[in-house]
């Protein structure tokens, strides 16, 4: 299987990242975003839940904006929806509050999560764009990131030095995927990102530090339907 180099952010690219709960994406794309920053590319990421299921919300939007200042993203470009942690299904206003955000920001490229992770809001977060984006004329690139999903990444746990590699269920003819290699620099900063995290990584439970860990690797990856 071919996994294509996934083209890097130009000054031109405007980046939506759509994360449906703080933490995804910098799980997801924090390396992406660094990268597009650095390019000079605008970039935007909105936390569409509060998270409360795992924790109070002020914690966990704190985490992020200075998860995200690692990235050298500015607080202003960071918007905290505050939907009702899983319940984003069901929250039908969130496509209202897509279609305008996409209107005025009009990025060239959105990343958002896959309809195939098993979180409730994940795949919530994939619908949603999607009928977004059927009132949006000039339809922008969109690349999905994958958080939870069977043996994903694998192996688990700290391993910087490893790829992460698509699961063998999702390779096939539906979808192209994509790396972004990171340099070594580059993951070291991921992993001081994430272990911004507090209170995620204090989850036993339900969130390992371990599944956390497993995404600091060499590489992200995200993938493109085929049409
Ligand atoms: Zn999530």
């Amino acid at each position: 299987m071919v996994i294509k180099k996934i083209k890097g952010p130009t000054k031109k690219d405007r980046i939506l990242v759509l994360a449906p709960h703080p933490d995804d994406e910098s799980l997801g794309c924090f390396g992406y975003i660094h990268k597009a920053l650095k390019s000079g590319a605008k970039v935007k990421v909105i936390v569409l839940t509060d998270g409360k299921f795992l924790s109070k919300t002020e914690q966990r939007y704190k985490e992020t904006i200075e998860t995200m200042e690692k990235a050298g993203l500015k607080r202003k470009n960071i918007f905290f929806l505050g939907f009702r942690d899983l319940h984003l299904k069901r929250t039908v206003y969130c496509t209202t509050v897509l279609i305008k955000i996409i209107s005025s920001f009009k990025p060239t490229i959105i990343f958002s999560t896959s309809n195939y992770d098993f979180n409730i809001d994940h795949k919530a977060c994939y619908y949603h764009l999607k009928k977004a984006l059927e009132k949006i004329k000039n339809k922008p690139k969109v690349y999905y990131y994958l958080i939870h999903y069977i043996f994903f990444p694998f192996p688990r746990g700290l391993k910087p030095n490893k790829k992460i590699f698509p699961p063998l269920t999702l390779i096939n003819s539906k979808r192209t995927w994509f790396k972004l290699e990171l340099t070594e620099k580059e993951t070291k900063l991921k992993k001081e990102a994430i272990l911004n995290y507090k209170s995620q990584l204090r989850m036993l439970l339900f969130v390992t530090k371990k599944k956390l860990f497993s995404f600091i690797r060499r590489n992200e990856l995200f993938y493109k339907e085929n049409t």
